[in-house]
């Protein structure tokens, strides 16, 4: 089936449509249209969340560059899941290659309907839908270029007939751009995202935004893997050291979020991808099929609607010591051009009690570049609110362990805070590039 007819299928609102109105459960968000949203959105929006709310679990695996295994730790996590007895899907939404059919050994399958949308292909049990199976020859991508893209995703999560799962495990597209965020705000209520990352240093800068972007859609981080980290030799399953360590336990602990485990470039495991086998069930006596399960074991612990792993973000949080929080000033507002500010207000404020402790206004040093990243660092900052920044910057500051907030009106540094602890801060596009 190609993408077009997808718009054309025809499973609608039936069986989903009952399935909503017959739950009475008032505190759902789908029970009742949201304040600007059209009748057509409404029932979308109902059609897609009375679908989800089947499923107990949903975790998103992120990176924030493509190749770093993002699919072959999406496979086997979902795989490890459905070993420990759980009822698993797979969805893969990586609109750039999704590799799923190939690393499941699905390709080529046909994609079936039934009165309820459309049904999931089978691998051992697991369910599995790929945008891959969309796509008969990969040269098709192209159609998935443009607007055409949000449009498809989101058509995509809506008509996938699940069934009740334990969890659903959800392959996104790499980075921090528009495609991942359609597919974290269309699924919603998410227990949150597993990152994964490479060891170097380059990719450090990439785990950091991506958690970011996490905190910015309020997504929470289940935690981080660090794949391809040393080399398991094929005959011992001793792991040898290729890039430097630690740098992922490093950033995590850094950023408050769990670190899961480091899994070793391990030849195997590229095997039994190309071989259409999750590597964990093939190769189950292997050691790093053991790292892989005890990755997956924090995730086995979550609970419905309040994962424990979460609880323990929050309990970190409340132990973490205070935040500085610096803002660029212009007439004691935030100032739109970053990179013109002459002076900077250094928040101190207590996250626990969402409350500011201190502020100091310091003079900004000369605008070299490199300088302020380093200057700001030395002075204890570990997040920017400001206005625009061009993406180079927003990297430096990320490499010296400071997030960045970009998008924010030109209002007091209070306000700018206490909207920050609210949650309704306005954050997102760049609204200036000097
Ligand atoms: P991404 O989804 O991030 O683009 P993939 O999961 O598709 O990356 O992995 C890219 C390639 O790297 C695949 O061929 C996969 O088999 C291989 N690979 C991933 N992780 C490992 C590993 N730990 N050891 C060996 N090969 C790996």
């Amino acid at each position: 089936m190609k993408h077009q007819d997808m718009a054309a299928h025809p499973a609608k609102g039936d069986g989903r449509q009952a399935a909503c109105d017959g739950c009475g459960n008032k505190e759902c968000s789908a029970a009742e249209r949201q304040k600007g949203e059209s009748e057509k959105d409404f029932a979308e929006r109902r059609e897609l969340e009375s679908r989800l709310c089947r499923i107990l679990h949903k975790i998103v695996v992120l990176s924030g560059k493509g190749g770093v295994g993002k699919s072959t730790v999406a496979v086997n996590i979902a795989a490890a899941l459905q070993m420990a007895g759980k009822r698993v899907g797979l969805l893969d939404i990586d609109i750039h290659g999704p590799s799923i059919p190939t690393m499941l050994g699905l390709e080529g399958v046909p994609l079936q309907s039934g009165p309820g949308g459309l049904l999931p292909a089978d691998a051992n049990g697991m369910k599995v839908m790929s945008l891959g199976f969309l796509l008969p020859d990969p040269d098709q991508a192209v159609i998935w270029r443009g607007p055409l893209k949000m449009g498809a995703i989101k058509q995509f999560l809506k008509d996938v007939d699940w069934g009740d799962l334990d969890y659903l495990v959800i392959d996104s597209p790499p980075g921090t751009g528009d495609e991942p965020l359609s597919v974290c705000q269309l699924i919603g209520k998410l227990d949150g995202a597993v990152i994964v990352t490479t060891p170097q240093k380059v990719a450090a800068i990439d785990v950091r935004k991506s958690i970011t972007f996490c905190r910015q859609l309020g997504v929470p981080v289940l935690g981080v893997v660090e794949n391809m980290n040393g080399f398991a030799c094929p005959k011992c399953g001793e792991v040898t050291a290729i890039f430097s360590r630690g740098g992922g336990e490093t950033i995590t602990s850094d950023m408050n979020v769990a670190f899961l485990g480091s899994i070793p470039l391990d030849p195997a495991i590229a095997v039994a991808c190309d071989a259409g086998r999750p590597y964990i069930s093939a190769y189950a006596a292997a050691p790093t099929a053991g790292i892989m399960r005890r990755i997956v074991a924090p995730l086995l612990a979550l609970e419905p609607g309040d994962a424990s792993i979460l609880k323990k973000e929050k309990h970190e949080n409340k132990e973490k010591k205070n935040m500085k929080i610096a803002i660029p000033l212009a007439d004691g507002k935030l100032a739109m051009h970053f990179g013109h500010c002459g002076s900077f207000a250094l928040v101190e404020a207590d996250p626990a009690e969402k409350k500011i402790v201190k502020r100091e206004d310091l003079e900004a040093p000369p605008h070299e570049p490199g300088l302020l990243p380093k200057w700001l660092a030395e002075r204890g900052a570990n997040l920017i609110i400001a206005g625009g920044m061009g993406q180079r910057a927003q990297d430096l500051f990320l490499g010296q362990g400071i997030e960045v907030i970009i998008g924010a009106p030109a209002e007091t540094p209070e306000t700018l805070v206490a909207s920050f602890f609210a949650g309704t801060l306005k954050s997102g596009t760049n609204v200036c590039d000097h």
